[in-house]
Protein backbone atom coordinates (compact mmCIF):
# COMPACT_ATOMS: atom_id res chain seq x y z
CA UNK A 1 0.00 0.00 0.00
CA UNK A 2 1.27 3.34 -1.03
CA UNK A 3 1.95 5.96 1.89
CA UNK A 4 1.39 3.99 4.72
CA UNK A 5 3.52 1.23 5.06
CA UNK A 6 7.70 0.82 4.35
CA UNK A 7 7.86 0.11 0.52
CA UNK A 8 10.98 -2.70 0.21
CA UNK A 9 11.36 -1.99 -3.40
CA UNK A 10 12.23 2.01 -3.30
CA UNK A 11 13.24 1.49 0.66
CA UNK A 12 10.76 4.83 1.66
CA UNK A 13 7.99 5.42 3.98
CA UNK A 14 5.57 8.54 4.01
CA UNK A 15 5.36 9.77 7.68
CA UNK A 16 3.50 13.26 8.20
CA UNK A 17 4.88 15.71 5.48
CA UNK A 18 7.79 13.89 5.01
CA UNK A 19 8.88 10.65 2.29
CA UNK A 20 11.67 9.24 4.70
CA UNK A 21 14.11 6.62 2.65
CA UNK A 22 17.10 4.52 3.11
CA UNK A 23 20.09 5.71 0.28
CA UNK A 24 22.50 3.97 -1.58
CA UNK A 25 25.07 4.23 1.51
CA UNK A 26 22.92 3.41 4.05
CA UNK A 27 21.72 6.94 5.45
CA UNK A 28 18.55 8.13 6.31
CA UNK A 29 17.21 10.73 3.80
CA UNK A 30 13.83 12.69 3.61
CA UNK A 31 12.14 14.88 1.50
CA UNK A 32 8.89 16.74 1.45
CA UNK A 33 5.65 14.74 1.20
CA UNK A 34 2.41 15.43 -0.05
CA UNK A 35 -0.34 14.43 -0.48
CA UNK A 36 -1.71 13.47 -4.36
CA UNK A 37 -5.18 15.81 -3.42
CA UNK A 38 -3.49 17.91 -2.23
CA UNK A 39 -4.72 21.76 -4.19
CA UNK A 40 -2.55 25.34 -3.95
CA UNK A 41 -3.96 27.14 -1.44
CA UNK A 42 -1.52 29.78 0.22
CA UNK A 43 -2.60 32.92 1.57
CA UNK A 44 -3.46 35.57 -1.26
CA UNK A 45 -1.54 37.88 -1.18
CA UNK A 46 -4.79 40.33 -1.90
CA UNK A 47 -6.30 39.23 1.11
CA UNK A 48 -7.34 41.55 4.27
CA UNK A 49 -4.49 40.85 6.37
CA UNK A 50 -1.85 42.83 7.80
CA UNK A 51 1.08 43.32 5.55
CA UNK A 52 3.43 41.24 7.27
CA UNK A 53 1.17 38.30 7.27
CA UNK A 54 1.69 37.14 3.38
CA UNK A 55 5.41 39.10 3.54
CA UNK A 56 6.57 36.89 5.71
CA UNK A 57 4.86 33.52 4.21
CA UNK A 58 7.80 32.82 1.60
CA UNK A 59 10.30 32.66 3.55
CA UNK A 60 8.38 30.39 6.33
CA UNK A 61 7.79 27.36 3.76
CA UNK A 62 10.99 28.29 2.28
CA UNK A 63 12.54 27.92 6.01
CA UNK A 64 10.06 24.65 6.33
CA UNK A 65 12.10 23.05 2.98
CA UNK A 66 15.19 23.63 4.41
CA UNK A 67 15.27 21.80 7.60
CA UNK A 68 12.49 19.13 5.55
CA UNK A 69 15.32 18.38 2.48
CA UNK A 70 18.32 16.72 3.35
CA UNK A 71 19.97 16.53 -0.09
CA UNK A 72 20.91 19.75 -2.43
CA UNK A 73 18.77 18.63 -4.81
CA UNK A 74 15.71 17.60 -3.55
CA UNK A 75 15.78 21.35 -1.31
CA UNK A 76 16.77 23.10 -5.24
CA UNK A 77 13.54 21.11 -6.90
CA UNK A 78 11.07 21.63 -4.08
CA UNK A 79 12.08 25.52 -3.98
CA UNK A 80 11.43 25.98 -7.54
CA UNK A 81 7.83 24.16 -7.43
CA UNK A 82 7.26 26.41 -4.03
CA UNK A 83 8.69 29.56 -6.28
CA UNK A 84 5.81 28.44 -9.23
CA UNK A 85 3.28 27.78 -6.82
CA UNK A 86 3.17 31.13 -4.77
CA UNK A 87 4.05 32.96 -8.01
CA UNK A 88 0.13 31.72 -9.07
CA UNK A 89 -1.04 32.15 -6.18
CA UNK A 90 -0.01 36.18 -6.97
CA UNK A 91 2.90 36.96 -4.98
CA UNK A 92 5.60 39.07 -6.80
CA UNK A 93 8.27 36.70 -8.04
CA UNK A 94 11.39 38.87 -6.89
CA UNK A 95 10.42 39.68 -3.65
CA UNK A 96 9.32 35.05 -3.29
CA UNK A 97 13.34 34.91 -4.79
CA UNK A 98 15.02 37.19 -1.93
CA UNK A 99 12.58 34.97 0.73
CA UNK A 100 13.98 32.20 -0.82
CA UNK A 101 17.87 33.18 -1.38
CA UNK A 102 17.26 34.07 2.50
CA UNK A 103 16.30 30.42 3.54
CA UNK A 104 19.07 29.16 1.35
CA UNK A 105 21.84 30.85 2.96
CA UNK A 106 20.78 29.25 6.06
CA UNK A 107 22.67 26.45 7.62
CA UNK A 108 20.16 23.39 8.45
CA UNK A 109 21.91 21.90 11.45
CA UNK A 110 21.49 25.18 12.95
CA UNK A 111 17.75 25.23 12.36
CA UNK A 112 17.06 21.88 13.45
CA UNK A 113 18.21 22.37 16.57
CA UNK A 114 15.14 22.52 18.94
CA UNK A 115 14.12 25.99 20.19
CA UNK A 116 11.58 27.24 22.73
CA UNK A 117 9.91 29.97 21.86
CA UNK A 118 10.43 32.24 24.25
CA UNK A 119 7.44 33.20 26.10
CA UNK A 120 5.32 36.38 25.98
CA UNK A 121 5.45 38.86 28.71
CA UNK A 122 4.15 41.89 27.03
CA UNK A 123 0.64 43.17 27.60
CA UNK A 124 -1.45 42.04 24.72
CA UNK A 125 -3.48 44.33 22.86
CA UNK A 126 -6.18 42.75 20.79
CA UNK A 127 -8.27 44.43 17.83
CA UNK A 128 -10.46 43.27 14.48
CA UNK A 129 -8.27 43.69 11.73
CA UNK A 130 -8.89 46.90 9.16
CA UNK A 131 -7.00 47.42 5.91
CA UNK A 132 -7.58 51.23 7.17
CA UNK A 133 -5.91 51.21 10.54
CA UNK A 134 -3.37 53.45 11.19
CA UNK A 135 0.12 51.87 12.36
CA UNK A 136 -1.19 50.76 15.95
CA UNK A 137 2.16 49.33 17.06
CA UNK A 138 4.08 52.60 16.21
CA UNK A 139 1.29 54.41 17.82
CA UNK A 140 2.11 52.41 21.43
CA UNK A 141 6.09 52.28 21.08
CA UNK A 142 5.80 55.96 21.13
CA UNK A 143 3.08 56.45 23.90
CA UNK A 144 5.25 54.14 26.01
CA UNK A 145 7.95 56.30 25.35
CA UNK A 146 6.34 59.14 26.30
CA UNK A 147 5.23 57.26 29.56
CA UNK A 148 8.85 56.34 30.68
CA UNK A 149 10.06 59.57 29.97
CA UNK A 150 7.33 61.14 32.26
CA UNK A 151 6.72 58.73 35.14
CA UNK A 152 10.17 57.20 36.58
CA UNK A 153 7.97 54.55 38.15
CA UNK A 154 6.50 53.09 34.86
CA UNK A 155 9.33 50.96 33.93
CA UNK A 156 8.34 48.91 36.87
CA UNK A 157 5.03 48.47 36.29
CA UNK A 158 4.76 48.30 32.37
CA UNK A 159 7.90 47.53 31.49
CA UNK A 160 7.42 47.45 27.10
CA UNK A 161 4.43 48.32 25.14
CA UNK A 162 1.51 46.51 24.68
CA UNK A 163 1.62 43.42 21.89
CA UNK A 164 -0.79 44.07 19.11
CA UNK A 165 -2.68 41.24 17.76
CA UNK A 166 -5.78 40.93 15.39
CA UNK A 167 -9.14 39.29 15.32
CA UNK A 168 -10.56 38.41 11.90
CA UNK A 169 -13.63 40.78 11.19
CA UNK A 170 -17.31 39.12 9.90
CA UNK A 171 -15.98 37.96 5.75
CA UNK A 172 -18.83 38.06 3.27
CA UNK A 173 -19.71 34.56 3.86
CA UNK A 174 -20.38 35.44 7.76
CA UNK A 175 -22.24 38.19 6.55
CA UNK A 176 -24.42 36.32 4.00
CA UNK A 177 -25.39 33.26 5.43
CA UNK A 178 -26.86 32.60 8.83
CA UNK A 179 -25.28 29.97 10.88
CA UNK A 180 -28.37 29.39 13.28
CA UNK A 181 -31.29 27.99 11.80
CA UNK A 182 -34.47 29.20 12.55
CA UNK A 183 -36.94 27.23 15.07
CA UNK A 184 -39.48 25.50 13.48
CA UNK A 185 -43.05 26.29 15.51
CA UNK A 186 -45.09 23.75 16.20
CA UNK A 187 -47.88 24.38 17.88
CA UNK A 188 -51.16 23.01 16.56
CA UNK A 189 -52.90 25.73 15.15
CA UNK A 190 -50.78 28.07 14.91
CA UNK A 191 -50.30 27.72 11.07
CA UNK A 192 -53.98 27.62 10.20
CA UNK A 193 -54.99 30.83 11.81
CA UNK A 194 -54.72 33.73 9.50
CA UNK A 195 -52.48 37.01 9.82
CA UNK A 196 -54.58 40.08 10.94
CA UNK A 197 -56.07 41.61 13.92
CA UNK A 198 -59.10 39.73 14.92
CA UNK A 199 -61.32 40.94 17.87
CA UNK A 200 -61.14 38.19 21.01
CA UNK A 201 -64.80 38.21 21.50
CA UNK A 202 -64.27 36.06 24.55
CA UNK A 203 -64.91 38.83 27.17
CA UNK A 204 -68.21 40.88 27.62
CA UNK A 205 -66.08 43.50 29.10
CA UNK A 206 -63.11 43.31 26.34
CA UNK A 207 -62.55 47.25 26.03
CA UNK A 208 -60.71 46.39 22.77
CA UNK A 209 -63.32 44.33 20.98
CA UNK A 210 -65.53 47.72 21.31
CA UNK A 211 -63.25 49.92 19.88
CA UNK A 212 -61.74 48.22 17.32
CA UNK A 213 -62.45 46.61 13.90
CA UNK A 214 -61.07 43.17 12.73
CA UNK A 215 -58.05 44.20 10.07
CA UNK A 216 -55.62 43.10 7.92
CA UNK A 217 -53.84 45.57 7.09
CA UNK A 218 -53.97 49.28 7.10
CA UNK A 219 -52.87 52.38 4.80
CA UNK A 220 -52.75 55.69 6.26
CA UNK A 221 -54.72 58.16 4.17
CA UNK A 222 -52.81 60.98 4.81
CA UNK A 223 -49.12 59.51 4.14
CA UNK A 224 -50.18 56.69 1.90
CA UNK A 225 -48.03 54.11 3.85
CA UNK A 226 -49.21 50.84 4.59
CA UNK A 227 -48.56 48.29 6.66
CA UNK A 228 -49.69 44.16 6.27
CA UNK A 229 -49.99 42.17 9.22
CA UNK A 230 -48.49 39.28 9.16
CA UNK A 231 -49.08 37.85 12.65
CA UNK A 232 -52.46 36.22 14.05
CA UNK A 233 -53.33 39.01 16.58
CA UNK A 234 -55.74 39.74 19.26
CA UNK A 235 -56.55 41.57 22.00
CA UNK A 236 -54.89 39.59 24.40
CA UNK A 237 -51.59 39.76 23.28
CA UNK A 238 -48.64 42.93 23.48
CA UNK A 239 -46.64 44.71 20.78
CA UNK A 240 -46.83 47.58 19.11
CA UNK A 241 -50.75 49.41 18.21
CA UNK A 242 -51.81 52.40 16.37
CA UNK A 243 -54.70 54.67 17.97
CA UNK A 244 -56.98 56.64 15.31
CA UNK A 245 -59.27 58.87 15.53
CA UNK A 246 -61.92 58.48 13.07
CA UNK A 247 -63.48 61.91 13.61
CA UNK A 248 -65.51 62.67 10.11
CA UNK A 249 -65.92 66.20 10.53
CA UNK A 250 -63.49 68.84 11.16
CA UNK A 251 -59.94 68.99 10.51
CA UNK A 252 -59.92 65.44 12.10
CA UNK A 253 -61.37 64.26 8.66
CA UNK A 254 -58.54 65.97 6.91
CA UNK A 255 -55.29 65.07 9.16
CA UNK A 256 -56.72 61.64 10.10
CA UNK A 257 -54.69 61.60 13.68
CA UNK A 258 -52.63 58.61 14.28
CA UNK A 259 -50.90 57.50 17.71
CA UNK A 260 -48.46 54.23 17.87
CA UNK A 261 -48.15 53.06 20.73
CA UNK A 262 -46.09 49.82 22.80
CA UNK A 263 -47.20 47.52 25.12
CA UNK A 264 -45.25 48.27 28.63
CA UNK A 265 -41.62 47.03 28.12
CA UNK A 266 -41.08 43.71 30.19
CA UNK A 267 -44.33 43.34 31.64
CA UNK A 268 -47.64 41.49 30.21
CA UNK A 269 -49.93 44.06 29.78
CA UNK A 270 -51.88 43.40 26.69
CA UNK A 271 -53.63 45.53 24.05
CA UNK A 272 -57.21 45.82 26.18
CA UNK A 273 -55.57 46.68 29.13
CA UNK A 274 -53.43 49.49 27.31
CA UNK A 275 -56.11 50.32 25.67
CA UNK A 276 -58.36 50.39 28.94
CA UNK A 277 -55.40 53.28 30.07
CA UNK A 278 -55.70 55.24 26.54
CA UNK A 279 -59.98 55.81 26.94
CA UNK A 280 -59.25 56.70 30.55
CA UNK A 281 -57.28 59.38 29.91
CA UNK A 282 -59.93 60.63 27.90
CA UNK A 283 -62.93 60.29 29.79
CA UNK A 284 -62.36 59.74 33.37
CA UNK A 285 -62.68 63.34 35.65
CA UNK A 286 -59.78 62.85 37.40
CA UNK A 287 -57.59 62.94 34.42
CA UNK A 288 -59.56 66.18 33.13
CA UNK A 289 -56.30 67.70 33.27
CA UNK A 290 -53.96 65.65 31.06
CA UNK A 291 -50.88 66.09 29.00
CA UNK A 292 -51.13 62.89 27.28
CA UNK A 293 -51.89 63.66 23.45
CA UNK A 294 -54.44 60.95 23.26
CA UNK A 295 -56.00 61.95 26.05
CA UNK A 296 -56.16 65.35 24.75
CA UNK A 297 -57.00 64.15 21.59
CA UNK A 298 -60.51 62.99 22.42
CA UNK A 299 -61.22 65.74 25.09
CA UNK A 300 -60.92 68.40 22.54
CA UNK A 301 -63.76 70.15 20.74
CA UNK A 302 -66.90 68.06 19.10
CA UNK A 303 -64.80 64.57 20.04
CA UNK A 304 -66.80 61.37 21.38
CA UNK A 305 -64.25 58.74 22.55
CA UNK A 306 -67.02 56.16 21.83
CA UNK A 307 -67.49 57.35 18.32
CA UNK A 308 -64.09 58.15 17.26
CA UNK A 309 -61.49 56.73 19.12
CA UNK A 310 -60.12 53.06 17.55
CA UNK A 311 -57.40 50.85 18.19
CA UNK A 312 -55.54 48.52 15.64
CA UNK A 313 -52.61 46.37 16.73
CA UNK A 314 -50.33 45.59 14.01
CA UNK A 315 -47.70 43.89 16.07
CA UNK A 316 -47.13 41.58 18.54
CA UNK A 317 -43.63 41.92 20.25
CA UNK A 318 -42.11 39.71 23.12
CA UNK A 319 -42.06 42.17 25.73
CA UNK A 320 -38.77 40.69 27.00
CA UNK A 321 -37.25 42.43 24.24
CA UNK A 322 -37.37 46.40 24.57
CA UNK A 323 -34.91 46.99 22.17
CA UNK A 324 -36.86 45.27 19.46
CA UNK A 325 -39.62 47.02 20.83
CA UNK A 326 -38.27 50.46 20.99
CA UNK A 327 -37.03 49.91 17.51
CA UNK A 328 -40.32 48.88 16.17
CA UNK A 329 -42.01 51.92 17.62
CA UNK A 330 -39.43 54.44 16.22
CA UNK A 331 -39.79 52.67 12.36
CA UNK A 332 -44.16 53.15 12.53
CA UNK A 333 -43.71 56.74 13.87
CA UNK A 334 -41.16 57.36 11.26
CA UNK A 335 -43.50 55.25 8.28
CA UNK A 336 -46.70 57.07 9.46
CA UNK A 337 -45.32 60.60 10.16
CA UNK A 338 -46.83 60.62 13.98
CA UNK A 339 -44.75 62.69 15.58
CA UNK A 340 -46.30 65.59 17.23
CA UNK A 341 -44.98 69.11 16.26
CA UNK A 342 -47.19 71.38 17.98
CA UNK A 343 -48.62 71.90 21.60
CA UNK A 344 -50.45 69.02 22.67
CA UNK A 345 -53.90 71.20 22.47
CA UNK A 346 -53.77 71.58 18.91
CA UNK A 347 -55.00 68.98 16.69
CA UNK A 348 -52.65 67.49 13.83
CA UNK A 349 -51.99 64.18 12.25
CA UNK A 350 -48.88 62.86 14.64
CA UNK A 351 -49.54 62.31 18.70
CA UNK A 352 -46.16 61.21 19.16
CA UNK A 353 -44.29 63.15 21.38
CA UNK A 354 -41.10 63.41 20.42
CA UNK A 355 -38.59 61.27 22.32
CA UNK A 356 -37.13 64.04 24.82
CA UNK A 357 -41.23 64.78 25.83
CA UNK A 358 -42.24 61.41 26.04
ZN1 LIG B 1 -61.37 41.61 22.85
ZN1 LIG C 1 -59.85 63.76 16.37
Amino acid sequence: MEGESYNFETRAINFLDLTIWIDQAGYLQTTLYQKPCRVVSYLLPSSSHPGFISKNIPYSLAFRLVRIESTERGLEVNLGILEEELVSRGYRRASVKAALDKARSLSRTAILVKTQPSQNQRPVFCLPYDARLPGITDILRKRHRALLANDVDANEYFPSPPLVTYTRTKNLRNLIFRAKVPRIMRRPGLRTRPNGFFKCGKRANCTLCRYSTNASSYTCPLTGESVTLTQHISCQNVGIYLILCKKNTGPCSRLFPTYVGITGEGEASSFTHRLGGHVGTATQKCHEDTLKTVGRHFRSAGHCVERDLRMLPIEIINPQNPFLLRARENFYIEKFQTEKRLSVYELEHGMNLNRGQR
